[in-house]
Formats: C-alpha cells, sequence, structure tokens
C-alpha cells in the first residue's frame, strides 16, 4: 500500500477511514442481530423504536453518536435502548479500523468488511439483551 499517496497510505488515514465505514456497518450490524433471527424484512420497516414503534429519525441513526447523544433512550418514549446496539457497533467499527491499516486500502478490504458484519451480527444476534 505504499503506491498510495498522502494521506491515503497513513496508518492514521486508514484507521480513521476504517472506523467511520466500520460504524455505518455496525449501525447495519445491529439491525441484522435484531431481524434475522426474528425472522424479519431487513428492508422494511424503517428503523423504529421497538417500544413505541416511532419510526427512527437522521439524528436517531447516527452510529454510536445517537446512542451516547441520548445516553442510551428512545428520543420519543425514553425506553431503555440496550448497550449491545452501542457495542456491536463499537465492536464493528474498531474491528474494520483495525482491517483498514493491516490490508491497506486495497479490494480484499471490501471483504474484510463483509465478513466482520457477518461475524460481529452473529455474535450480535445470540449475545442476551
Ligand atoms: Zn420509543
Amino acid at each position: 500500500m505504499t503506491d498510495l499517496p498522502p494521506p491515503f497510505d497513513a496508518a492514521w488515514f486508514r484507521f480513521a477511514f476504517g472506523f467511520i465505514i466500520g460504524a455505518a456497518l455496525g449501525s447495519f450490524a445491529t439491525m441484522l442481530a435484531y431481524r434475522l433471527p426474528r425472522r424479519l424484512s431487513i428492508l422494511f420497516p424503517r428503523s423504529h423504536c421497538p417500544t413505541c414503534n416511532a419510526t427512527l429519525g437522521a439524528l436517531d441513526l447516527v452510529p454510536i453518536l445517537s446512542w451516547l447523544a441520548m445516553r442510551g433512550r428512545c428520543r420519543h418514549c425514553c425506553a431503555e435502548i440496550s448497550v449491545r446496539y452501542l457495542g456491536i457497533e463499537l465492536a464493528t467499527s474498531f474491528a474494520c479500523a483495525i482491517a483498514s491499516v493491516v490490508i491497506g486500502l486495497a479490494p480484499a478490504l471490501g471483504l474484510a468488511y463483509v465478513a466482520i458484519v457477518a461475524v460481529v451480527a452473529v455474535i450480535g444476534a445470540v449475545i442476551p439483551s
């Protein structure tokens, strides 16, 4: 990966890139971990609070930051949102960041991201909420 120009060749850039992509993928993994064991569609309905059924808006869906800003509570009904969601998003973020540093910005990184999401979603699905 030394043939990439700065800053793409820098480890800090690859870590930050991987962390941000991982946060978005982690949000997707939380959805998979919740819906697949319950045999729910992964396309519809839109993300919503399982307690009050309020559809989540853009501010509710920012990975990691939304959970922290709302201190693990639904904006609409104040129901507790499991720390598991934060854990899955953080785990995916760090795993993707590390993979990005190790592999670099190469096509194989996409396969690593897919594998990370699959593993994290399965682990997230079997952890009791
Ligand atoms: Zn709610």
